[in-house]
């Protein structure tokens, strides 16, 4: 843990251009921007991903974000972690490590704000029943929704449908696609953000920070939110390694401490532990390929924002825990079990009676994926309000 206060080398003389600290060659600069799907002015005052986030914070689709379920469905407490909140989590733990690397933070707070826009309501099981009710029509994946939320859903803009983002937060957001999603992809747009999916290659190394922060941010707060409902104990922690050191670290300096704040501040050092390892050894990975550019970074064959080997085995541990003991955990299930079958039934009521569909949705011709589309965008509480309405059914209360 080495890693506070290092200068870099390799720094452009970009200036103040990254929102906070000089940029490396090798970050995404907005000058050199792939730039947006619809030809626009430069705005007088904000750099291309500093309006890229701006956007992102305006939309509909992020205010949603603050009725998602993450782990625990929204209505079962005030203090859990939405998706909101995972969002902005992941956004302060992203910038301050784009930082010291001298990677553009407007891009990464950018990537992170929007990563989660495309989640349905009841978190992954919401998006399972949707990818099952899909399955003939094309399948459900969640990033790919999050890129069609910024390109299409949105409708803001007098001249286009979207947000009309760089390609480089496109590029981030689309984190994972299936290969005939990405076929398709290509096919409209060819060498565009889905083209390493059949051709290989990285995404930028906003990109690849972002998707680390989003893993850095929940493998802390699930075990936070896990103690606070009482489904985790600190003595089940004790038998995860990375934890159990954390714990015994700070128990070592502080004897005394309640159990809300022991927890608190190990969760707190484990945060450290992981954006110190990361700015470390990304620069030594930085440091031995010595990348000239974005696009340098982009024919790698591996990412080169990274955990160090030692960390990266104890974090596996952790989310394999985290698996077995929260996102399984009965009561966990017995309601995302609830949350999926929202989704199924809301599907086919849908499907069967289109008109019940707000009117941009009812009327398109596609509709099983404007069912998708319609369901995706849902809050937990309209989703629950719409079922109780079209099935007379009053279920999650
Ligand atoms: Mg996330």
């Amino acid at each position: 843990m080495t890693a506070a206060g290092q200068n870099i080398g390799n720094v452009g003389n970009s200036g103040n251009v990254g929102g906070g600290g000089a940029l490396a060659c090798y970050a995404s600069h907005p000058q050199t921007s792939r730039g947006r799907r619809h030809a626009q002015d430069k705005a007088p005052t904000r750099n291309e991903f500093q309006r890229d986030r701006d956007r992102i914070v305006h939309s509909a689709a992020f205010r949603r974000l603050m009725y998602k379920t993450q782990v625990f469905l929204n209505h079962e407490g005030d203090l859990f972690r939405t998706r909101l909140t995972h969002s902005l989590e992941v956004a302060q733990i992203a910038r301050s490590i784009a930082r010291p690397l001298g990677l553009h933070e407007d891009l990464v707070e950018a990537i992170a704000l929007a990563h989660d826009l495309g989640h349905t309501p009841f978190g992954h099981a919401g998006q399972d029943a949707l990818n099952t009710c899909m399955a003939a029509h094309g399948g459900f994946e969640h990033n790919l929704q999050s890129l069609r939320v910024v390109d299409h859903l949105e409708r803001r803009y007098p001249q286009h449908d979207g947000l009309n983002l760089t390609f480089e937060t496109r590029e981030g957001i689309l984190k994972h696609c299936a290969p005939t999603n990405a076929r398709k992809l290509e096919q409209q747009d060819p060498g565009g953000v889905a083209a390493r999916f059949l051709h290989g290659g990285q995404p930028a190394l906003e990109a690849q920070l972002a998707n680390l922060a989003d893993e850095i941010a929940y493998n802390a707060h699930d075990v936070d939110d896990g103690v606070r409902s009482g489904l985790l104990t600190l003595r089940q922690l004790e038998a995860v390694p990375l934890l159990a050191h954390h714990l015994a670290s700070v128990r070592q300096d502080h004897p005394a401490l309640d159990d809300r704040r022991l927890l608190h501040e190990t969760i707190r050092r484990m945060l450290s532990h992981q954006i110190y390892d990361v700015i470390d050894t990304t620069r030594a990975a930085l440091a031995a390929a010595a990348p000239a550019s974005a696009n340098a970074v982009r024919r790698h064959s591996a990412p080169l924002v990274q955990f160090g080997a030692p960390l990266r085995a104890q974090l596996d541990a952790l989310k394999h825990f985290l698996l077995q003991k929260l996102y399984r955990h009965p009561q966990v299930c017995a309601n995302t079990d609830l949350g999926r079958r929202v989704v199924r039934e809301l599907f086919a009521a849908y499907c069967a009676h289109p008109a019940q569909m707000r009117p941009q949705f009812a009327t398109r011709a596609d509709r099983e994926r404007a069912v998708a589309d319609y369901i995706a965008g849902m809050t937990d509480r309209f989703a629950r309000r719409e079922h109780a309405r079209l099935t007379a059914c009053r279920l999650l209360d």
